[in-house]
C-alpha cells in the first residue's frame, strides 16, 4: 500500500480514468471507472437492509421541499438553482441574438421550481412523512441520486456533480441512533473488504459563514457526524468517502414524521460518495485494474 501519494500519481489517475471537462470539477467517466462504480454498487447492495425500499431519483428536485428542508439556512454557497429564460418571444430572441443593447441572455433567467439535489436523502424525509406514521422499529430507504454543489476547490475528489447512494433510517430514536452505529461497523468491514487504508473520524459538515461554524463545533461535539476517510490527496487530509449521520429530530420536526406511538420520528443515514469511494480505490491500488489484489477483485466483483 503507497504511504505517499505523489502528484504525479494524481495526475495519471485524473487524465486517466477521469475525463477532464471545460468546466472545474465536472468529469467525464471511462469505461473502467464505471466498472468499479458498478462493483461497489454492487457491493453496498448486498449489504441493503430486508425490507428497504429502493428509490433512484434524478439530479433535481422540488426548490420548495428543499427550501423546507432548512438547506439554504445550513449550506447556501453549496446550492445550484435550475433557471430557465423567461420573457416574450422577441426579448428572448433579441438576447439570444445579442441585440439586447447591455444585456446578455443570461439576463433573462429567472429561478424555476427546481434546484440541483445537494444529498441523495433530503428527497426521501416528504414522501415518507405524506404516507403517515412509520413504525418505531424504523422504515428504510435505499436512495441515489447524482448531486450537485457548488464546491470552492477542484481538488481531485472535490467534485461538482458526483453520485451518493444512502441508506435511510426513519423510526424511533434508539433505532436511528443504532442504525447510524451499524453502519459505522460495516462500513469499516467494507473498507478492509476494499484493501484501503482508512480512519474513522468525528465530522461536520461545511456550514455557511460565522454563524455555520459554531454548527459546526456541535456537530463534532454532540457526535453526530462520522466520516470514513481514504488518503486520495494527501496522508495529512484523507478524504471523506462515506458518511454516517444521525439528525435527531431535524428532519422529523421539519416534515412532522412521527412514529406510531406519536413521538417525533429521528432519522439517521449512511453515505457513500460512489465517486470519491472510485478514485480512493484507484489512488491505492493503481490504475491498472488487473493488478488489484485478488481480495478487492473478488469483492467488486471484478
Ligand atoms: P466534505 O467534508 O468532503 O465536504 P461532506 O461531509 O460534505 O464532504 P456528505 O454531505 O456527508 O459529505 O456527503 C456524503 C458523501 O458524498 C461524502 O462522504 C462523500 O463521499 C461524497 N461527497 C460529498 N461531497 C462530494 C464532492 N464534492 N465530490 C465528490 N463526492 C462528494
Ligand atoms: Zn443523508
Amino acid at each position: 500500500m503507497p504511504t505517499q501519494v505523489s502528484a504525479e500519481r494524481l495526475e495519471a489517475i485524473t487524465s486517466s480514468i477521469l475525463q477532464p471537462t471545460a468546466a472545474n470539477g465536472v468529469q467525464g467517466r471511462t469505461g473502467v471507472f464505471e466498472e468499479v462504480i458498478a462493483g461497489l454498487t454492487a457491493m453496498i447492495t448486498r449489504h441493503r437492509p430486508d425490507g428497504a425500499e429502493v428509490l433512484r431519483f434524478p439530479p433535481v428536485m422540488s426548490r420548495a421541499l428543499l427550501e423546507k428542508s432548512g438547506y439554504l439556512k445550513s449550506f447556501p454557497h453549496l446550492l445550484g438553482c435550475v433557471s430557465s429564460m423567461t420573457g416574450t418571444e422577441s426579448k428572448i430572441r433579441a438576447l439570444i441574438e445579442g441585440k439586447a443593447s447591455g444585456q446578455e441572455w443570461v439576463d433573462a433567467l429567472a429561478a424555476t421550481d427546481l434546484v440541483l439535489t445537494p444529498a441523495a436523502c433530503y428527497q426521501v424525509y416528504p414522501i415518507i412523512a405524506a404516507r403517515g406514521d412509520v413504525p418505531q422499529t424504523g422504515v428504510i430507504v435505499d436512495v441515489e441520486s447524482y448531486c450537485f454543489r457548488r464546491e470552492a476547490s477542484s481538488e481531485l475528489g472535490r467534485m461538482q456533480a458526483f453520485r451518493m447512494r444512502e441508506y435511510v433510517c426513519i423510526g424511533a430514536p434508539e433505532t436511528a441512533l443504532a442504525f447510524r452505529e451499524s453502519w459505522k461497523a460495516k462500513a469499516e468491514q467494507m473498507a478492509n473488504q476494499l484493501g484501503v487504508p482508512f480512519t474513522l473520524a468525528p465530522a461536520s459538515d461545511p456550514f455557511f459563514g460565522r454563524a455555520g461554524k459554531l454548527m459546526a463545533v456541535n456537530q463534532v461535539e454532540q457526535a453526530l457526524k462520522f466520516e470514513l476517510l481514504i488518503p486520495v490527496n494527501s496522508e495529512e487530509a484523507p478524504t471523506a468517502c462515506m458518511s454516517f449521520n444521525y439528525h435527531q429530530d431535524h428532519f422529523g420536526t421539519t416534515w412532522g414524521l412521527r412514529t406510531d406511538d406519536g413521538a417525533v420520528a429521528h432519522t439517521a443515514c449512511s453515505a457513500f460518495g460512489l465517486d470519491r469511494l472510485t478514485i480512493a480505490l484507484f489512488a491505492t491500488h493503481g490504475l491498472d485494474l488487473e493488478a488489484w489484489p485478488g481480495h478487492v477483485r473478488e469483492a467488486l466483483s471484478l
